[in-house]
C-alpha cells in the first residue's frame, strides 16, 4: 500500500497473562507485545517509522528531524530508524539538558543523533530554524511528526490490527497439537486497552478495526490530554486513513473511547498508581511496563476491572506499546525503589 522499510521484528507475541486475571478476578487478560518491536528497545513508534522512514527515502531525504518530551521514545526510535536507514537524525528536545544523560537520552546519542534543547513555546521555531540550517547545509530535511503521528504513521496501526486478527484467528487445526499454554485463545478480544497521546496507535486501530469489520471495542487511556482535545484528532487521523487507502469503510465514531481519568500529576510525573501496576505486572508475569505510557495505562486498566467494567467471561488485550528505557532515567529510582 505505502512503501516500508522492514526493520521491526513482526508479528509481535500475544500472551496470557494467567497470574495477573487470576489475582484481579476480572476478565481473562492477554498482552500483545509491542514492547519487543525489536529496533533499540523496541516501542510502537517502530511500526510507524516504517512508514515514515520510507517515505523519507523515496523522497530522497538525508535528515530527519523529529521533537519531543527529554525522554521521549519516539526520538529514541526514530533515532534508531534513521541510524538503520544510514541518515542523520536531528532531534528537538522540549527541556533543559541533564548533567548526566540516562535512558532515552542516553541512547539518542548512542544511536548518534544530534539532540537540540528547546521549551515548549520555543519548539516550533527551534524546529524551523533546524530545516533551514540543513537546507543551507545543502541537504535534504524530513519532518517526521510528533509522536509520528499522521496518516502514514497511523497507517502502521491499522496493519497492527490486520497482524492481531490473524494471529487470534480461527486456529489451524494441524497446528493445535503444538498448542503451549501461552498460546492465546482463538478469537479476537472484546476489548483492547492501551496508552494514548498523539493518537496516531489509537486511529490506526480504529481505522482497521472500521475497515476490517470488526466486533471489538478499544480503550485509549489518555497520557496527558483531555479526551474532548484528543478525540476530534483521533477521528480525523482515522479518516485520513481510510481516505489515504481508499477503504470504502465508514468510521464509527462510537468506537473511538477514551479515557482520561488517569492523568495523575501529569505527563511523565509517575505516582503511586503508575507505581502499583508497574510491580504487579513484573511480580505476577515478569512483564516491564514504563513510567509515562504503558504504567499508567496499566493502572487504568487496572482499576476499571476493579470497578467492574468488564464482565468475567470477556477478554481483554493490553496492547504494550513499549516504553521501557525509561525506567531507567534517574527522576524514577527512588520511587520505583520505595
Ligand atoms: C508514543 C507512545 C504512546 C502513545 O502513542 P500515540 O500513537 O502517540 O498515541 C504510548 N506508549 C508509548 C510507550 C509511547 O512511546
Amino acid at each position: 500500500m505505502f512503501p516500508r522499510m522492514k526493520f521491526a521484528v513482526l508479528p509481535t507475541p500475544v500472551q496470557r497473562l494467567p497470574r495477573l486475571s487470576e489475582a484481579l478476578g476480572g476478565p481473562e487478560l492477554l498482552i500483545k507485545r509491542d514492547d519487543l518491536t525489536g529496533l533499540a528497545f523496541g516501542g510502537n513508534k517502530t511500526r510507524k517509522l516504517e512508514y515514515l522512514m520510507a517515505d523519507a527515502l523515496t523522497q530522497r531525504a538525508d535528515l530527519v528531524l523529529t521533537t519531543g518530551a527529554l525522554q521521549s521514545n519516539h526520538c529514541r526510535q526514530t533515532a534508531a530508524a534513521a541510524a538503520r536507514a544510514g541518515i542523520q537524525a536531528v532531534l528537538v528536545l522540549v527541556g533543559d539538558p541533564p548533567a548526566d544523560p540516562s535512558a532515552n537520552l542516553l541512547l539518542d546519542q548512542l544511536l548518534g543523533a544530534k539532540v537540540i534543547w528547546t521549551d515548549q513555546a520555543g519548539r516550533e521555531q527551534a524546529l524551523e530554524e533546524q530545516i533551514q540550517q540543513a537546507k543551507a547545509d545543502g541537504r535534504k530535511p524530513y519532518l517526521i511528526p510528533y509522536g509520528g503521528s499522521n496518516y502514514l504513521g497511523a497507517y502502521a496501526y491499522l496493519e497492527g490490527m490486520r497482524e492481531l486478527q490473524a494471529q487470534l484467528g480461527e486456529p489451524d487445526p494441524a497446528a493445535e497439537d503444538e498448542a503451549g499454554p501461552d498460546r492465546p485463545p482463538a478469537g479476537l478480544p472484546d476489548w483492547i486497552v492501551f496508552a494514548t497521546s498523539s493518537g496516531g496507535t489509537q486511529a490506526g486501530l480504529t481505522a482497521g478495526i472500521s475497515n476490517q469489520d470488526l466486533n471489538l471495542r478499544i480503550l485509549g487511556i489518555s497520557v496527558d490530554e483531555s479526551q474532548s482535545a484528543l478525540k476530534p484528532r483521533v477521528i480525523d487521523l482515522a479518516d485520513q486513513v481510510l481516505d489515504r487507502t481508499g477503504s470504502a469503510a465508514n468510521l464509527d465514531h462510537s468506537l473511538v473511547e477514551i479515557s482520561d481519568q488517569y492523568r495523575g500529576e501529569g505527563y511523565a510525573v509517575m505516582g503511586e498508581q503508575e507505581v502499583e501496576a508497574i510491580r504487579t505486572f513484573a511480580e505476577l508475569e515478569g512483564i516491564l511496563l514504563d513510567p509515562v505510557y504503558t504504567g499508567r495505562a496499566a493502572a487504568g486498566l487496572i482499576d476499571l476491572i476493579r470497578q467492574g467494567k468488564f464482565e468475567p467471561e470477556q477478554k481483554v488485550l493490553f496492547w504494550h506499546t513499549g516504553g521501557t528505557p525509561a525506567l531507567f532515567a534517574d527522576v524514577y529510582q527512588d520511587d520505583l525503589l520505595t
